[in-house]
């Protein structure tokens, strides 16, 4: 453990409340440029040293698709050499619908590309972020905020825990703590919620023939449902599911024997990658879109799932928390060589405009599509009726809703689907 981590300072520039992924990123992009903000990172969980020295991929490891943008800030910041050893490119996603011939294909090769993104497990990506982010900034963890204050110059935040000084000051605090620790609320920032009466079963499950790094969109009549390809030894190769299902199906599922578990699912799947011969622990999400009522303040920011959360089905969270990361990060360098303050509302104001529209477009596209493949209401069910009618004219419109919610959609938009070949 370095220095600074034995001697707590009390007063910082910025505070991040929360070491997830989005917040020890941003740290790192904070630490790695050329400014000298003095940040802390306030953690509730155990901070554990040297975690991706003991990672090992375990079956039931849950994992996030990378986006080819992704990759390239992390390649950029010299992330990629560590979290690449252990990534599975993408280098094909196949879109096909249940009850009908043909479908669509999206080929890295094709593109001039190695790959379409990458699929990681979290346990090593965030254990690798965590790490590149605290030898440069000071870790406060196992530490919970339990208040937090304005005013007019600087936050309060009140501490818990062992190692921590009762509270601190910052001149700007960026909640990026997920949105589940109610510190929102303290501030009068509202979730709005949106439910999309659906569920998607997540796990990670094994089959007969090697996946070659094919990633499977499958529109099915109760939802569409993904398979993402993860570790491709022969002893370890698996794939991650999202499946979407009504919540009594979805419920069913939950509980019935892996044998039925899987004879239902090569039922929706088919048989591309032969028998499908286990399923592994399987979580269940309740499908919704959460965005907060304000992201910025004077002296705050909202960053990662406490702004936004999207369904896991639109495997966009993190890829887009990346972009509103990489742009708050590079503000806040350049204010400090302009000798700024960081919580200023201006600069924060230029922040929230220069990320809305991306996050706009990729949050709506991702809500309309979902909805429109997902709800069983009459009237969406004429429209996704529609819609299906309409993506089949326009050719690639399956695939593009396969890359978006592949969580692939790269660029700024979000929802800038890459044009694609098909074999309809
Ligand atoms: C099943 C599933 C699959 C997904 N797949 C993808 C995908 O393929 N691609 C993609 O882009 N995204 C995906 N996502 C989304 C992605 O996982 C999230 O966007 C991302 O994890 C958000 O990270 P975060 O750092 O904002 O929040 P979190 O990971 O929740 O981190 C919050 C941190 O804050 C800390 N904290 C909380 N309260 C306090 C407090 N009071 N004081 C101090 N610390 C506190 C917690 O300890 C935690 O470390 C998926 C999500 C799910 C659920």
């Amino acid at each position: 453990m370095n220095d600074i981590m034995a001697q707590p300072a009390v007063d910082y520039d910025i505070a991040i409340i929360g070491g997830g992924m989005v917040g020890a990123l941003l740290a790192r992009l904070l630490a790695s440029g050329e400014a000298g903000w003095r940040v802390a990172v306030i953690d509730a969980s155990e901070l554990s040293e040297e975690a991706s020295a003991h990672y090992q991929s375990e079956y039931d490891n849950r994992s996030t698709a990378l986006s080819a943008g992704t990759v390239e800030l992390f390649q950029r910041q010299g992330l990629w050499q560590r979290i690449g050893q252990h990534a599975t490119a993408i280098r094909e996603v196949l879109v096909s619908d249940r009850g009908h011939l043909g479908g669509a294909r999206l080929s890295a090769q094709e593109r001039g590309r190695s790959a379409l993104g990458y699929v990681v497990e979290n346990a090593w990506l965030a254990p690798c972020l965590r790490e590149a982010a605290q030898a440069d900034v000071h870790w406060l963890a196992p530490v919970r905020v339990e208040k937090i204050a304005p005013g007019p110059h600087s936050m309060t935040l009140s501490l818990a825990g062992e190692s921590a000084p009762p509270a601190i000051s910052c001149r700007l605090a960026v909640l990026a703590d997920g949105g589940l620790s109610g510190l929102h609320r303290q501030l009068g920032i509202e979730q709005q919620r949106r439910d999309y009466d659906q569920q998607a079963i997540i796990a990670n499950v094994s089959f007969e023939r090697p996946h070659q790094g094919h990633a499977f969109e499958r529109f099915t009549p109760l939802g569409p449902l993904a398979l993402l390809p993860l570790d491709e030894r022969p002893e370890a190769r698996r794939a991650a599911l999202v499946w979407t299902l009504p919540p009594e199906r979805a419920e069913a599922m939950m509980v019935a024997p892996e044998a039925e578990v899987l004879a239902q699912l090569q039922r929706a799947f088919g048989w591309r990658l032969g028998r499908l011969t286990r399923v592994g622990q399987r979580q269940s999400w309740r499908l919704a879109l959460v965005e907060a009522s304000e992201q910025v303040r004077s002296r705050l920011v909202l960053l990662g799932n406490s702004a936004h959360y999207l369904h896991p089905v639109a495997g966009q969270g993190f890829n887009l928390s990346v972009r509103d990361t990489a742009a708050l990060a590079s503000l806040l360098n350049r204010a400090y060589r302009e000798a700024r303050d960081p919580g200023e509302l201006v600069l924060l104001n230029q922040y929230w405009r220069k990320r809305q529209w991306d996050q706009t477009l990729t949050t709506e596209m991702s809500d309309r599509l979902v909805r429109m493949f997902s709800n069983r209401r009459p009237g969406w069910m004429a429209l996704r009726h529609l819609g299906f009618l309409g993506l089949d004219w326009v050719p690639g419109a399956k695939a593009g809703f396969a890359t978006q919610t592949m969580g692939l959609a790269s660029g700024r938009s979000g929802a800038g689907l890459i044009s694609l070949e098909t074999n309809e």
